[in-house]
């Protein structure tokens, strides 16, 4: 039987992930959509906060955190329990700029 439509398989461990925050299902539905063709194509050029902090400041501009869907999960994450505007809540992660 062909399937149509997008698919995300769930294993057994997503359940056990906290609702929100870091690493969570939210984060894990977001990170997996982001490889569909349509809404992102994204690989695994880095898994987990760690590595993409680090190749967000390795490679900076020419990153390939917009090809990266563990990047989507984290920035999803950290938006969602820090104001932006107001500026408060806690980001796990301090943005990295880099210099070059
Ligand atoms: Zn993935």
């Amino acid at each position: 039987m062909e399937r149509e439509g997008r698919w995300i398989y769930l294993c057994a461990g997503f359940w056990n992930l906290p609702t929100t925050g870091t690493d969570s299902r939210a984060g894990a539905l977001i990170h997996a959509a982001s490889h569909f063709d349509d809404m992102g194509s994204t690989n695994h050029h880095a898994i987990g906060r760690a590595a993409c902090v680090k190749l967000a400041a390795t490679h900076g501009q020419r990153s390939n955190c917009i090809w990266n869907g563990d990047s989507y999960r984290y920035f999803a994450e950290d938006a969602y329990t820090y104001d932006i505007v107001a500026g408060v809540g806690e980001v796990e992660s301090p943005i990295v700029h880099d210099e070059h």
